[in-house]
Formats: structure tokens, sequence, C-alpha cells
């Protein structure tokens, strides 16, 4: 196992900001994550597992602990038959969603588009058009902070909008605190080793893999025409207003009432409002996390004050703010 001292996480998050870690660990087996534990442990260090980076904010002044992310062992995705695949927690969910549609199942094609790796997909329950991971997902492996494999059904895993049991098991919804220096880690709950999905074959639904090409490459279309993809950004920053994503009606999606606010393009350092979806924040020009977060906190009190409404933030902060 190679740790490496002080890596920047700017380097690992898609909003491209976040000072170093000061300890990070890229695990290639299970025993590195549980060394990598037990490192953290003696050195009375929390840990982290990171996924691609994709939903966080990592504080300028960075992580204080070991950061844990899965390596390339853990991207591998495994055809179980009859409909069944199995994917490791590191596998990026675009190469899962094209693996599947390859395969003529239908399912979780249309989450193509979404950037983060199966593992943080189960943890945010990641979904688009429709679509998110609990709709298909039978069973998930995992791993706690004391080295016990756990196997849980779907149904175990609490899964609700954005939601998992892994988020109360790691205890940091909305917002990750830091402990004391010294305290013990309570952060890694739980490592997301691997994801079953029970897939459709297409032709059960009459179409072919190349109908789910098509229904795949749409999604990519409308989040190419509706999504600021050329700035860095970690996706939507706040949740829709309730639990039914997909029966939401989009005049209560956030980025109704952030544009209703006058906030598109509002900026706070180089953190700006997109100008293209509201309910993006995006790393305009060198901003900092303390930009962003800033900004964040500006929308929701914004938000708050003009039509009383308190939005939850999606995107996961970590380290001291
Ligand atoms: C351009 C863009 C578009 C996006 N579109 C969507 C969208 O349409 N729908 C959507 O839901 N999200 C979207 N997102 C947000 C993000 O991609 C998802 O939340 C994604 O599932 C996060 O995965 P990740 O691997 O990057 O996780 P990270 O951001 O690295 O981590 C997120 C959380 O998951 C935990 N985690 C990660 N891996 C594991 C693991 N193996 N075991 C245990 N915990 C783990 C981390 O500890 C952290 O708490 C978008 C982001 C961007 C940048």
């Amino acid at each position: 196992m190679i740790i490496q001292e002080n890596v920047p996480m700017s380097e690992h998050t898609s909003f491209k900001v976040g000072g170093p870690a000061r300890y990070f660990v890229k695990a290639e087996s299970v025993s590195d994550i549980k060394e990598a534990i037990a490192f953290a442990n003696e050195h009375a260090l929390p840990n982290y597992i990171l996924g691609k980076g994709t939903n966080l904010l990592v504080s300028d002044s960075g992580y204080n602990g070991v950061i844990i992310q899965l390596g390339k062992f853990f991207s591998e995705i495994t055809n179980l038959g009859n409909g069944k695949i199995r994917a490791r927690g590191a596998t990026p969910l675009a190469r899962l969603a094209r693996y599947t549609i390859n395969e003529g199942l239908a399912g979780i094609h249309k989450l193509a588009g979404i950037p983060g790796s199966l593992g943080g997909a189960i943890y945010m329950n990641a979904g688009a058009y429709g679509q998110d991971v609990s709709q298909t997902c039978v069973e998930v492996e995992s791993i706690d902070s004391a080295g016990n494999l756990h196997t849980r059904a779907a149904a175990d895993c609490k899964f609700g909008y954005r939601h998992s049991v892994f988020q109360e098991l790691a205890k940091c919804e909305p917002k990750i605190p830091e402990p004391a220096e010294g305290g013990q880690s309570n952060f890694l709950s739980e490592t997301i080793l691997s994801a079953t999905f029970q897939l459709t074959p297409a032709t059960e639904l009459g179409k072919t893999a190349k109908d789910l090409e098509s229904e795949m490459q749409e999604c990519m279309t409308k989040r190419r025409n509706s999504q600021p993809l050329s700035m860095p950004n970690a996706g939507s920053t706040f949740k829709r207003l309730d639990a039914g994503a997909a029966e939401t009606p989009t005049l209560i999606a956030p980025g109704y009432y952030i544009e209703q606010a006058g906030l598109k393009g509002y900026c706070i350092g180089g953190a700006e409002v997109s100008r293209v979806h509201a309910n993006f924040i995006v790393n305009a020009d060198h901003a900092t996390a303390a930009d962003i977060k800033a900004l964040s906190e500006h929308v929701q009190n914004a938000v708050a004050q003009k039509f009383g409404i308190q939005l939850k933030r999606e995107i996961i902060l970590l380290g001291k703010f």
C-alpha cells in the first residue's frame, strides 16, 4: 500500500478546488482498505472514502486525515447472466451504463452522463431522467471500518431520493464535521465494494440495444444543452424540493427559484451561479472552496427570503470551513 502525503484535493474533485489531504491512499485490495483504516487509527486521524469527487466540496485548508480512494482492482464489471450485472465500487458509472447498453440490458442506461463512480452513485442514490440506481440495484457489498464484510439486499439500503443507508452510517449528511484533533475516526463507516443490478433485457420491452443507445444519447444531448459542462462544477448544488424526483414538476426544482431570485450569473469571488443552469455553481475563475460555500449560502438566504423556501445542499462538504 502506497501512502502519499499532502495530495491536493483540487486534483481529485470536479470543482477543482480543495487543499491537501494529509494522507492519500489508493486501495488496490480489500486488505489495503483495512490497512489504510488501521494507519488512520494509529495516527488518531479520521479517514474518508473518496469516489471520483464529483459531488464534493473540499475545504481550502484540505483534509487532516486519510483519504482512501478505490483503485483499478475495484473497477470491474461482471455479467452474472439473466440480466444480473455486478460492478465494483470504483467502476465509472458511465462505463457501467454503456456496458449494459452493449449487453442489451435496460435499467441504468440513462445514467451514462453522471460522472461519478458506482460507489458514489450507491451512496448518493444517483439518478437522472427517471432512473436512479435504487430502482434496479438488488444487492450491495461493503466493508465497515472494523473490517467486517456486509452484504445488504437493496431493501436494507434505505434508498430514498439522493439517500442511502450509507449516508446514515457515515453520519455525514449534509455536512461532514472534522472531529477534534486526535479524535477517533467516525467517518468511514462502510466502504461500498460492489453492487449488483437486476436489469431487463431490451427485447422484453420490445426494444433493441440500439434503442437503449438512442435513449442514452438523447439524455446526453439534454445534459449538454442544459448543463454548464465546460466549467468545473459538482452537479446540482441543491436537492429537489420533495422526495418524488421523477414526479416533481419542474416548476419546483431549485433552479426555478434561484433564477426567479435573480441569481443567475451572481458571483462571489471566482464562484458563479451558472448562467446555463441556476442550480449549478461553477468554478468560473480560480474559485476557492470558501467562495463556493459562501455563494451556496447566499443563494439559500436569498431564496428563503424571497420565497420562504429552505434549499438543502446536495453537494457534500469535507474538511473545516
Ligand atoms: C456535471 C455533473 C453532472 C452530474 N449529474 C448528476 C445527475 O444527473 N444525477 C445525480 O444524482 N448526480 C449527478 N452529479 C453528482 C455526482 O456525479 C453524483 O452524486 C455521483 O454519484 C457521485 O459519485 P462520486 O464517485 O464522484 O462520489 P464522490 O463525490 O467522490 O463522493 C460522494 C459521497 O459518496 C461517498 N462514496 C463514494 N464512493 C464510496 C464508496 N465506494 N463507499 C462508500 N462511500 C462512497 C463519499 O464518501 C461521499 O460522501 C453530477 C455531477 C457533475 C459534476
